[in-house]
């Protein structure tokens, strides 16, 4: 349990605590077990909240999204971030019943806000490698377009270049059963993996979610404007929108914006927020 706590407060400190973090999970190997564990739990007690991290539209500055972030409010350890969680459950395949449940926890948001959110508002939803090629994730959404193609067009499903290479037939059916739905689809962390630009045109993809990994260190004179260009301008070609992320600073925004970046989403815009925090930081933008 203190090694628990502690795990947990290098986590609240942030991820500068990286290597004392890491340090305690090889320590306490043992807690692997206690997130298979608790996690079935955790399901039935609805442990798992989303942060709702607001994407924006660089020519308009406006809000046109969101990306749902899970966090689990556990019972002994207090609120816990993906990172802790994710990897364990990936190894036990209980990540595609967590992807299901944020799935459907934003679907459910989507229906709540209706009132308030723009017209074009879309929320973006993670899904893992074993989650996108599931058939339970793909007949929910089947189904819930069936009772309301309006909510389930304001989807974007976030895939990772993984999930592109692992199955990829499975993967090819649902990303083409998505166009048919009309639900959106974006390409995160571009630039950390393969990075190959053959998936660009070889799968229909909706946005290019370009890497922190690329923005970060943009302020300085770097080559990484040259590259930064070259996938921006290619990924316009073929109609696909560009986000960055992890945009931290001012100069990093301007920087994006001239380059011609779509989205923008970071810390410097706004940090992943609480449902009441969103609904307040979208409001106020809006006025
Ligand atoms: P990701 O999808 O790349 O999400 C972006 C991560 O960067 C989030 O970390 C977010 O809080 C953080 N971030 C956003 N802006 C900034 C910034 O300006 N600076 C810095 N340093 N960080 C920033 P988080 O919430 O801890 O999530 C980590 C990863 O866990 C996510 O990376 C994603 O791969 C996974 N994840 C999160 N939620 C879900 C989910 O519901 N389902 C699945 N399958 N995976 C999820
Ligand atoms: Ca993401
Ligand atoms: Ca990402």
């Amino acid at each position: 349990i203190d090694a628990d706590h502690a795990m947990y407060q290098a986590k609240l400190m942030g991820r500068n605590q990286y290597v004392f973090f890491e340090a305690l999970a090889e320590q306490n190997k043992t807690s692997n077990v206690k997130v298979e564990y608790d996690f079935d739990n955790a399901v039935n007690n609805l442990e798992f909240i989303g942060n709702y991290q607001p994407l924006i539209d660089f020519r308009s500055g406006d809000v046109i999204g969101a990306e749902v972030l899970v966090r689990w409010q556990h019972p002994k350890l207090g609120l816990v971030f993906p990172d802790f969680f994710i990897p364990t459950l990936e190894k036990s395949g209980q990540i595609v019943q967590l992807d299901l449940y944020m799935l459907k926890l934003a679907l459910s948001k989507l229906k709540l806000w209706a009132d308030w959110l723009p017209e074009k508002f879309k929320l973006n939803v993670n899904v893992s490698t074993s989650g996108f090629a599931s058939e339970d994730f793909i007949r929910y959404l089947q189904e819930q377009h069936q009772k309301s193609a309006v909510i389930t067009e304001r989807l974007c499903i976030e895939i990772t270049e993984e999930s592109l290479i692992l199955n990829v037939d499975a993967v090819k059916k649902h990303l083409d059963i998505l166009k048919e739905l009309n639900i959106s689809v974006a390409l995160d962390d571009f630039g950390t993996g393969y990075s190959s630009l053959s998936y660009l045109h070889q799968f229909s993809l909706d946005y290019l979610k370009i890497d922190k990994s690329f923005v970060d260190g943009l302020n300085a004179i770097s080559n990484k404007v040259v590259i930064l260009n070259a996938v921006v301008n290619l990924a316009k070609a073929l109609k696909i929108k560009t986000t960055a992320e992890g945009i931290e600073t001012a100069e990093q925004y301007q920087k994006l914006k001239e380059i011609g970046c779509d989205l923008g989403q970071g810390y410097h815009i706004a940090k992943p927020l609480l449902e009441a925090d969103f609904k307040r930081f979208l409001l106020n933008r809006s006025l």
